[in-house]
């Protein structure tokens, strides 16, 4: 993972766990005096609920970051992947607006910290079983071929990637499919049944399709806009190519 986007997780993870503290210390004393009233015995109950869920929760997130420093396989990557993309994230994303961190760089570092906690505890997927899902921008505007539905009516013409996407595809036996948005993207997911998926997209589509997957495995892969959102984009083929490999073994490549 690229260590700019490592360190904007960790920030925002540290800052976040400050916040959960602080919460959960208030959550402890304020009540203190009223519990005691009622029962002596209820601070100590309190205690050991709110100190042991901060703990449970405090453990989690330095295992996680010990995880981003070693950048290689841990223990517990899918439970962790599960706290992250269900619990910190969501804070995060608010922790990172009271900071001044770009939403897009937020959620850059959230793709980057997925798809190592994805590569860490990788299972191999057998090539039919493996969907690469392509944004339709990755399509040159000026094609007319409907590729949605059916890459292979790409002409291989080579003016856009999508040439080079449908041929590695068939080289790996793994199935290609373009969506338009998020809604034909799950309906794709829920005909196919992958076991495992390579998404190409821009920031806020990925995120959205990894939280909705989950608990499929999902490596994100960023598009390059050089004209801007939604158009004519592109995408690192060696990126594609390295995902592939991630999940298909090399006697099935
Ligand atoms: S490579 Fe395929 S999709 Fe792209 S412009 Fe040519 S025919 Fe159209």
């Amino acid at each position: 993972m690229k260590e700019p986007k490592k360190r904007v997780f960790i920030t925002l993870l540290i800052v976040t766990m400050g916040l959960v503290g602080g919460t959960g210390w208030l959550l402890w004393y304020i009540p203190q005096v009223g519990l005691r009233n009622i029962n002596p015995l209820l601070p100590a109950v309190l205690t050991v609920i709110i100190f042991g869920a901060v703990g449970i929760v405090a453990s989690g997130v330095l295992l996680l970051i010990i995880t981003l420093i070693r950048g290689h396989e841990i223990f517990l990557a899918q439970r962790l992947r599960f706290v992250v993309i269900k619990v910190l994230f969501p804070l995060m994303v608010l922790v990172g607006k009271l900071l001044g961190i770009s939403r897009d760089r937020v959620q850059q570092s959230f793709i980057a910290v997925n798809n190592q906690l994805v590569r860490s505890n990788v299972g191999k997927v057998k090539p039919d079983r493996l969907l690469i899902l392509l944004p339709h921008c990755i399509q040159i505007n000026e094609c007319n071929i409907k590729i949605t539905g059916d890459v292979h009516r790409c002409k291989g013409c080579g003016k856009c990637e999508i040439k080079e996407l449908v041929a590695v595809a068939d080289r790996y036996n793994v199935d290609l499919s373009v969506a338009t948005g998020g809604t034909l993207a799950r309906r794709i997911i829920k005909e196919k049944r992958p076991k495992a998926i390579i998404a190409v997209a821009c920031e806020r589509d990925l995120t959205s399709g990894i939280v909705d997957s989950y608990p499929l495995p999902v490596i994100g892969i960023l598009n390059d806009r050089p004209f801007g959102p939604c158009m004519n984009t592109r995408v690192d083929m060696d990126d594609v190519k390295e995902a592939l490999e991630t999940f298909i073994s090399p006697a099935n490549a």
